[in-house]
């Protein structure tokens, strides 16, 4: 029952692509003109009370918060009902722990990966040599991050209560408590229809709310990274253009390397192909630094312009903007770098391992919001004895960083997610392979 209905209405979502063609197109528009007019705005208009406080801080400010607040209130209704949907068109338990060790494995590993690529670039650059940071600050004074054990963590997965793991936005409490209900839900079949049909209603509402929000998305896009680029300019690059530059370029490797390779191996797909057609969505990542805001938008891409079933992108994409960081850890993994250079520490083997290790887990317990991937590094800098006070350094350059990190972070699950939905059948080529 819930297979079929699926289908249909993928069907005709599909046929309303044809007009969301032009949306990429607008998307990429307004990024490069957000950020053309703002840094013109920083660079050339003097402060002035119609600059600052009616166009910057207030038209920017207002509507870009104010799309941002839009996609953010359909993440939570969306995540719910599109995982209980998705399961429960899964149905058996073996399929879904499949397709569930399959992800995760996807996402560990590439992570590791992404933290190895830049702990290569930012060995062999070099960004933090020169800057002679002077006396090493011990650790000890350093403030300490607040822990929870890793059993907590994993406990905290199961909900207390489901109603206030909604109302908090707990993301992989959400994710569990909606699996479980949809596996049941799919177990009792027409005794539970009504329920089905509610959730599966629900979810066609979410995403036509989805597209009414998203054809305001050039506009939001446009005064979020003008807002962004007026109060920084390009100025921001320069002293720190060499970190920088590793950081962005190790998340090209990665995404256009390894990530692109992957996809060709394990589904024989033009990867450029894909980038292209999630252009928009890195886009939008890129001008909020929000995995979690994307997620509504990454699930009707990924369905309707690649063609990949939302049986399994329901699932993985929430799961992906909560613990798959790749382009966090690679910022991770060269701010190490910078920072043992530039305090002149020696970094052996077991250092990066110990690197590699725990920025993956930091990547996990990163949240998908602006600048925790900061906050996280604190750990990985404690783990091989680097002073937490390099991190001052880097902060004030870190926006424009987490912008290009978080396109990244959620090209990412999208990637690990096709090749997944490759592997059970649910990725349709046809669709893909059309323009
Ligand atoms: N802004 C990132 C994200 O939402 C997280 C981070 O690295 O700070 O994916």
């Amino acid at each position: 029952m819930p297979a079929k209905n699926l289908r249909e209405k993928q069907k005709e979502r599909r046929e309303k692509r044809g007009k969301q063609l032009n949306l990429t197109t607008m998307i990429f528009l307004a990024l490069i003109s957000g950020m053309v007019i703002g840094s013109l705005l920083h660079s050339f208009v003097p402060a002035s009370y119609i600059k600052d406080t009616i166009a910057i801080n207030g038209i920017f400010y207002i509507v870009g918060q104010g799309f941002i607040r839009l996609m953010q209130m359909l993440v939570v209704p969306l995540v719910l009902c599109s995982i209980v949907c998705g399961s429960a068109a899964i149905g058996d338990t073996k399929t879904l722990g499949k397709v569930g060790v399959k992800i995760l494995g996807f996402y560990l590993v590439t992570t590791a990966m992404a933290i190895s690529v830049a702990m290569a670039v930012g060995t062999i650059v070099k960004p933090g040599l020169g800057l002679n940071l002077g006396e090493v600050t011990s650790v000890e004074t350093a403030a300490p991050t607040e822990k929870t054990s890793m059993v907590d963590t994993l406990l905290n997965i199961i909900p207390t209560n489901p109603i206030q793991a909604l109302a908090k936005g707990e993301m992989l409490q959400i994710i569990l408590f909606a699996m479980i209900l949809g596996i049941i839900l799919a177990k009792l079949g027409e005794k539970t229809e009504i329920v089905f049909n509610f959730f599966s209603g629900f979810n066609d509402i979410m995403m036509e709310m989805t597209g009414i929000v998203m054809k305001v998305a050039p506009v939001g896009v446009f005064c979020l990274v003008a807002k962004t680029f007026s109060e920084l300019g390009f100025s921001a690059f320069g002293s720190m253009a060499k970190y920088m530059l590793c950081v962005v370029g190790a998340l090209a490797i990665h995404c256009f390397g390894i990530y692109s390779g992957l996809f060709a191996i394990f589904t024989k797909c033009n990867p450029f192909q894909f980038i292209r057609k999630y252009l928009p969505v890195m886009g939008f990542a890129f001008s909020t630094a929000t995995s979690n805001a994307t997620i509504p938008m990454a699930i009707e891409t990924l369905e309707e312009k690649m063609g990949v079933s939302r049986k399994i992108s329901s699932f993985t994409i929430p799961l992906g903007a909560t613990i798959n960081m790749d382009g966090t850890a690679i910022m991770q993994g060269v701010a190490v770098c910078f920072a043992a250079q530039a305090y002149g520490i020696a970094l052996g083997p077991v250092e990066y391992l110990t690197v590699i290790a725990t920025a993956t887990l930091a990547s996990v317990g990163t949240a998908g919001v602006p600048g925790v991937g900061l906050i996280t590094l604190s750990m990985v800098f404690h783990s091989v004895g680097l002073p937490v006070e390099a991190i001052g350094i880097i902060m004030g350059i870190d926006r424009i960083l987490d912008m290009s990190r978080t396109a990244v972070n959620i090209t990412g699950d999208a990637m690990c997610t096709a090749i997944v939905a490759s592997q059970e059948n649910e990725f349709d080529k046809k669709v893909f392979q059309e323009s």
